[in-house]
């Protein structure tokens, strides 16, 4: 299993992946390490693909 560790960016607290607030300051966490993040950038990824292929083929 990978383990990655976000830092809050206020207080440098040490992060899990997925946390959408700082478990210290209560701060909101960045973007990139909301799960909803990822998967929006996802879809959105494989959805400029399909257009690709669709006007390329
Ligand atoms: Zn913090």
């Amino acid at each position: 299993m990978e383990r990655r560790i976000f830092h809050c960016g206020t207080c440098g607290y040490h992060l899990r992946f997925g946390v959408p607030r700082c478990s210290r300051c209560y701060r909101p966490t960045r973007l990139y390490n909301r799960k909803g993040f990822w998967w929006a950038l996802a879809l959105m990824v494989a959805f400029v693909g399909v257009q690709i292929l669709r006007y390329t083929i």
